[in-house]
């Protein structure tokens, strides 16, 4: 499929054209050009996101990586950077863009529609290398999806997974029964 194409279906999964999913879509590109595979039918690709942001539904579209399938990796930490790579033979590839990219300095008294459009324009015309940084990392590949058991919650008596309870008074409790200081106590 061309490129043009994948554009447009993941125009239509994410539903809007935006500068933060082109971002993805062409960092998508530029990984799976460089690990010189083509979209991943089920699980021998991974990808991690920097961001969970538009630019993450392009990645899903264009790699077939999905959270569902454990595969795509959402590192919530606010940076345009995605990273690709094989199961088989763990090489990864991370692609971030480059600081200030999109700016230019006589842009801070545009209306803000005005410099998204700008934005867009130059990620839909700069090359590659202006945009993004490439680089071949060394990061640990996940493995496949991992099953868990599942527990019954003593609160609410639904079923959860085994690796997401905490323990209170050696009861099994989900993260809702759990409350508001599960996540301070996450691993
Ligand atoms: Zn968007
Ligand atoms: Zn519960």
């Amino acid at each position: 499929m061309d490129e043009q194409a994948l554009l447009e279906q993941a125009i239509a999964f994410h539903g809007h054209y935006c500068p933060g999913l082109t971002i993805g879509f062409r960092a998508a590109c530029i990984g799976l050009r460089a690990l010189g595979v083509a979209r991943a039918a089920d699980e021998e690709l991974v990808a991690i996101a920097e961001t969970d942001a538009c630019g993450v539904d392009a990645v899903q579209v264009l790699t077939g990586c999905t959270v569902g399938k454990g595969n795509l990796i959402l590192r919530d930490w606010g940076k345009q950077a995605f990273s690709f790579g094989r199961r088989d033979d763990g090489r990864m590839v991370r692609v971030a863009l480059r600081y200030g990219a999109l700016q230019r300095d006589d842009e801070g008294t545009l209306p803000e529609d005005e410099r998204r459009r700008l934005s867009l324009e130059r990620l839909q015309t700069m090359p590659d290398e202006a945009l993004f940084d490439v680089q071949w990392v060394d990061a640990p590949l996940p493995g496949p999806a991992r099953l868990f058991r599942t527990v019954r919650c003593e609160g609410c008596g639904e079923g959860v997974m085994e690796a997401r309870v905490r323990l209170r008074d050696g009861q099994p409790l989900c993260p809702a029964c759990y409350g508001p200081e599960y996540t301070r106590r996450a691993p």
